[in-house]
């Protein structure tokens, strides 16, 4: 298993990409480059669809129902009950972008 270069991946896919393949829509601008809308996780209720908020410019996102939040690399996992590492792969295969490797790193994970 290669080594991911999480900081390179999160550049190379803005979470907005993610929601808009899920078809995720934004229920309230906020200021700055930040929205709101439901959970795309569907873990819980939202009947008014704020829960969750996401900020472009950060590539991060939270979700006061789950009381979790992270970047692009987490929310995929979560909705897809992978764990990190194969949720980078993925992520980069539906993407098709080149999973960013760190160099140099001849040892075994974990
Ligand atoms: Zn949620």
């Amino acid at each position: 298993m290669p080594f991911v270069n999480f900081r390179a991946l999160r550049s190379a896919i803005p979470i907005k990409r993610l929601l808009d393949r899920w078809g995720w829509k934004a229920t309230t601008r906020l200021i700055g480059h930040a929205e709101r809308g439901r959970c795309p996780l569907e873990l819980h209720h939202d009947p008014q669809g704020r829960s969750f908020s996401v900020q472009h410019v950060e590539g991060g996102w939270y979700c006061h129902c789950c009381r979790a939040g992270g970047d692009v690399i987490d929310l995929f996992a979560r909705k897809s009950g992978l764990a990190l590492h194969e949720a980078a792969i993925q992520l980069c295969e539906m993407f098709v972008v080149d999973l960013p490797e760190l160099p140099g790193t001849g040892k075994r994970n974990g």
